[in-house]
């Protein structure tokens, strides 16, 4: 492990809040340092208050920044004094101690500060720098951890036995630095849970640490337990998309709402899921308690989501402890699971958080394997596992999460993704929490999100074969298919029906019609598997009730699309798949409709361009945004009792009503 400190950096950043917020971000720079807002720094300064009296004040990460992306407005000042004071009492309770932080702010905006800001404040240095490294818990979480970090640090580090993160940890800390403190201290390892470096400026503070998990790193090297397997990549995967499905219902049922599941089939991933000792390793504590809240305590071996809740309920009775904590019921399922054949997958209520459990998981994978080579990987005490996954703070900060937004957890699939009402659709899902993966022909729905929720897939829909690869990438990605909006279609320019060209009459039906019959086939067992029910949305047309001259073509795929949908809504009733239809009219914030064209359609009636935009009963324009709102809206609730309906969106035409 290299230093990346750069003296040209540096002094970009002159003051020492900045220069803070600058190493910060190169402990961030390595993910096998910190991970996903893990770890934790902070600095010591002096600052005038409008009393015009001095404050010492400690400057700790505060939560929601990411120490990869920190700046100075990420760091919460707190009352020093106040925070080494709270350190000499005999006991607090940890709701008592976030109570005590957050009123101890200096500013009112800044972030809720570090549930290890004590532990920053006791450390009597300028700088600390905190990180969960990964090097170093392959050392730490071994059945001789203690006497292996002892050998390889000597005088340079104070050692701390494990203890859960909160008041009791720094207060251990409190009294066992002073105690093992020497002129070469240099650091303080925390056992099982991760590293400590400080100094009195930016850079050696960080250098310290740099150098510290560069020590693990080598003695790693010299065990031989630092080169990891890398197995070869198997070739030609099976088809795993409706056994995922399946696997991602149970677990949201358990979950008590939809969850996405992603899932990993990387050579790595599945030479770990196929160790004869997988069960043995995998249940034994997360590598350190930060990852905990993302992984849970122990992760699930196979597809018995049931017999894994079943042993959940029963272990959380046996040592539930207050129940005041028993209240806030965790929920029973897995977050991360180890499969033979689906690999390694990762759960969690959006698909940020299951992209999180994922590399989280991957990363406690190389520790797990590391610690192995060791001697033998062993995390925490049953106990100590328990207490991890019950901790209050976390408690709370799950039920500060407030209420997630209506499709929060489910997957939907558009075609026709990149542009103009698809387009619409995609962004609307994505608003109301879905995670959506886009289908298009064209490269650039592949560009359309840069969000772990959104997943482009160039695709000719009128090919089954490009179709199924899609439905595959899409619930490797996000576990399922929940919603289905079939949107893809062309409206071609205007043939009397005498000059009407069979070849195009064959295209146009090629993909207004027979590519969604396909389409619908492939998902059927998906939906079926969807936690909440399968939901279909069909883009028909005002055409289909009210054709137009020259549209004989678009006119009579829209309503065979019609027909096809109330023949689903018929079918698939019986597995909870509601399937509607919306029939959108004068819709012309799409590609089709340039500004020529627009002024030539109008002029050809004796229009204004605006009044032609607005010829509807309601004199109302229509968006593609109008349009994806009601998609979403009967993929919704308030729709959870109606299937087989159509539904306008033209502003009132005549024809229509
Ligand atoms: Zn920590």
């Amino acid at each position: 492990m290299k230093s990346l400190w750069s003296d040209q950096d540096a002094a970009r950043h002159p003051s020492p809040l900045a220069l803070r917020a600058y190493t910060s971000r190169l402990l961030g720079a390595d993910r096998t340092l910190v991970l996903h807002g893990g770890g934790n720094t902070s600095v010591k300064l002096r600052e005038r208050n409008v009393l015009g009296d001095e404050d010492d004040v400690l400057f700790v990460k505060g939560s929601g920044w990411d120490l990869a992306t920190i700046e100075a407005a990420g760091f919460t000042p707190l009352r020093l004094d106040y925070l080494v004071r709270l350190s000499k009492l005999a006991r607090l309770s940890d709701p008592e101690m976030v109570n005590e932080l957050q009123s101890q702010r200096l500013r009112a905006s800044a972030p809720s500060p570090s549930v290890e800001s004590i532990l920053h404040a006791i450390l009597p240095y300028r700088y600390v720098d905190h990180t969960h490294a990964d090097a170093v818990l392959a050392i730490t979480n071994t059945g001789d951890g203690r006497s292996r970090i002892e050998d390889l640090y000597g005088d340079d580090a104070v050692i701390v036995p494990y203890v859960m993160p909160g008041f009791d940890l720094a207060k251990l800390c409190a009294a066992e630095f002073p105690r093992q403190r020497n002129a070469r201290t240099a650091g303080m390892i925390l056992m099982g849970h991760g590293v400590f470096s400080f100094a009195d400026s930016a850079r050696e503070s960080y250098e310290r640490m740099i150098a510290l998990v560069d020590r693990a790193e080598r003695y790693l090297k010299r065990s031989k337990a630092w080169s990891l397997p890398r197995p070869r990549p198997r070739t030609a995967a099976a088809l795993l998309r409706v056994d995922i499905a399946r696997l991602r219902r149970e677990i949201s049922r358990h979950a008590g709402s939809a969850m996405i599941l992603q899932t990993r089939q990387s050579a790595a991933a599945l030479a770990f899921c196929r160790r004869d000792d997988v069960a043995t390793l995998a249940t034994q504590g997360p590598a350190t308690p930060d990852h905990s809240i993302r992984t849970k305590r122990i992760a699930m071996i196979g597809r018995d989501v049931e017999a894994y809740a079943r042993e959940y309920r029963r272990y959380f009775g046996r040592h539930a402890k207050s129940s005041a904590a028993e209240k806030i019921m965790l929920d029973p399922a897995p977050r991360v699971v180890l499969d033979a054949e689906l690999g390694l997958c990762a759960a969690g209520r959006s698909a940020k958080d299951a992209a999180i459990a994922l590399e989280i998981y991957e990363h406690t994978i190389d520790v797990i394997l590391r610690s192995s080579a060791l001697g033998g990987y062993r995390a925490l005490s049953a106990r100590d596992v328990f207490d991890v996954e019950y901790w209050d703070l976390e408690q709370a900060k799950l039920a500060l999460a407030g209420r997630p937004p209506e499709l929060a957890g489910e997957v939907a699939l558009v075609t026709g993704a990149a542009s103009g009402i698809g387009r619409a659709c995609v962004s609307a899902l994505l608003a109301r929490g879905a995670a959506v993966v886009g289908l298009d022909l064209k490269d650039s729905v592949t560009q359309l999100e840069q969000r772990p929720d959104f997943h482009g897939v160039v695709c000719d829909v009128t090919s089954a074969a490009a179709v199924e690869d899609a439905l595959e990438q899409a619930v490797r990605r996000f576990g399922g298919l929940d919603v289905l909006i079939l949107n893809a279609g062309i409206f071609p320019a205007g043939t009397p029906l005498a000059e009407a060209d069979l070849n195009a009459w064959r295209a146009l039906m090629a993909l207004n019609v027979d590519a969604n019959v396909a389409l619908l086939k492939l998902a059927h067992p998906l939906l079926q598997a969807a936690p909440a029910g399968g939901r279909v949305v069909v883009v028909g047309s005002k055409n289909v009730a009210a054709p137009g001259v020259g549209a004989a073509a678009y006119s009579a795929s829209k309503a065979a699309l019609t027909q096809l949908a109330r023949v689903a809504a018929l079918e698939w009733g019986k597995d909870a798949i509601r399937v509607n239809v919306v029939h959108p009219d004068a819709v012309f914030d799409t590609g089709l409709w340039t500004e020529q064209v627009l002024r030539a359609r109008a002029a050809s009636y004796g229009l204004s361009v605006d009044q032609y935009k607005t010829r509807n009963l309601l004199h109302a324009e229509i968006s593609s945004r109008d349009v994806a709102t009601l998609v979403c809206t009967l993929c919704g609730p308030a729709f959870s009792r109606t299937t087989g309906a159509q539904v306008p969106i033209d502003g009132g035409n005549d024809r229509v009503i």
